[in-house]
């Protein structure tokens, strides 16, 4: 039987940055991935890295998150290939923009310093190619961006490895051994696993997990869809990622074209990853009043993938009281790939010195009993 301090459940970008950031504090780390490294939701997203959030300790996450992309081919020793092209944040309702200069005093008051207010004719001098005339007023950051989530999970697995962590594909996890009120193994397709602390990783299959420990994590799946133009020189590869917040229309340069999406808030969660035809008669409607460029762009690419949804929009972090040494790291509800840098660096922290430089508690798994659900209102 194989042993380990850690078995973390999942190799997505998460599960890979936990598995770094443990084995560089010394812990024995043993990763078990059913598919490939980087295969689930990883392989599907959009590389947008943002700090402009509603809720504290996501903006706290964010700026923490860009601060280790900054650094991250000096100690990764891969690029991670983050352009800080910023996000632009377009507003079309009064509410929005009252809140959303309440946020700005909050990210400022974070640190957030750079965050600034644009008027409408300020921001089609950035993007000359929007469509402004219903926009109220936009928020601009310009350190967000856009960085390789393949690029990022990899450098992260392949330090990890350096470091003596065991990284296995094709390892499907099967049960999870639990006596007396605590995490003692597990069984996966590879064989027996003895350890005391279990990271449930798996993205859109985290409650799966949890049920394997007769724990609830409340994560549903919801498609998503992503579609890339060919050539559309009106959008240099310098623009920021634009989101028009009111429909979740968003896009940002990819290539010579550029990467588009919407939320499709009438569907209910599914694990289905086929591209829904129909869908995209809705976003095109929504895009071209944005941008009515696009008219001119043919499609070159299109996929759908799965975001991983809490019911208050918030990432699972941290131990779970029911069973001792299940931990989560679970529930970014489709900012997983932007906060998974700072979360492998927090909860190392948190398992090997009881605390973490960012107060996690907000997100942990005990709010959903408590029924305390703030929510994050910012997403996209
Ligand atoms: C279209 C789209 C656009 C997105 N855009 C962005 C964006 O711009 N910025 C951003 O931050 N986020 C974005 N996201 C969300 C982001 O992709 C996810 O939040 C992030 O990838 C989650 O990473 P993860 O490692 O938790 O999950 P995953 O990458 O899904 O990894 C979980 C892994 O667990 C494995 N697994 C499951 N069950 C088992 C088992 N029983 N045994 C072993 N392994 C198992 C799976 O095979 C999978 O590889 C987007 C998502 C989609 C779908």
């Amino acid at each position: 039987m194989e042993t380990a301090d850690v078995a973390v459940i999942g190799g997505g970008v998460v599960g890979c940055s936990l598995a770094y950031h443990l084995a560089r504090r010394g812990v024995d780390v043993l990763l078990l991935e059913r598919n490939q490294l980087g295969s689930g939701s990883t392989a599907r997203n959009a590389g947008g890295v943002r700090q402009q959030f509603s809720s504290e300790v996501n903006v706290q996450i964010g700026m923490r998150s860009v601060r280790l992309l900054d650094h991250f081919e000096e100690e990764v020793e891969v690029p991670a290939d983050f352009r800080k092209v910023g996000y632009l944040m377009l507003l079309t309702r009064p509410q929005e923009v009252e809140e959303f200069h309440a946020l700005m005093e909050m990210w400022h008051r974070l640190g957030l310093a750079e965050a600034r207010w644009l008027s409408a004719p300020e921001a089609q001098q950035l993007v000359p190619a929007l469509n402004v005339e219903d926009v109220l007023g936009c928020t601009f950051c310009p350190t967000d961006g856009i960085a390789s989530p393949d690029a990022v999970t990899m450098g992260y697995a392949s330090a990890a490895r350096r470091l003596g962590a065991r990284l296995k594909q094709g390892a499907e996890v099967t049960a999870i051994e639990v006596a007396g009120g605590r995490v003692t193994g597990l069984r996966s397709s590879l064989g027996e696993v003895s350890t005391r602390v279990v990271f449930d990783c798996a993205g859109p299959w985290s409650k799966a997990i949890g049920e394997l420990a007769g724990v609830e994590v409340p994560v549903e799946p919801y498609r998503r869809h992503i579609w890339v133009t060919d050539h559309l020189p009106e959008i240099g590869r310098q623009t920021p990622m634009t989101v028009d917040f009111t429909t979740s229309f968003y896009f940002h340069p990819e290539g010579d074209g550029v990467l588009f999406g919407m939320s499709d808030r009438h569907e209910g969660p599914t694990f289905a990853t086929e591209i829904n035809e129909g869908f995209l008669e809705r976003v095109t409607e929504v895009g071209l009043h944005r941008l009515p460029a696009l008219e001119r762009a043919g499609i070159k690419t299109a996929w759908a993938g799965l975001y991983e949804v809490t019911p208050d929009h918030q990432a699972i972090l941290g131990p779970v009281e029911e069973v001792a040494g299940f931990w989560c790291a679970c529930g970014f509800s489709g900012h997983g790939f932007m906060q998974a840098p700072a979360v492998g660096e927090l909860l190392a922290q948190q398992l090997t010195e009881g605390r973490s430089d960012i107060d996690l508690s907000p997100l942990a798994h005990k709010r959903f009993a408590a029924g305390s659900l703030a929510g994050e209102k910012n997403v996209i």
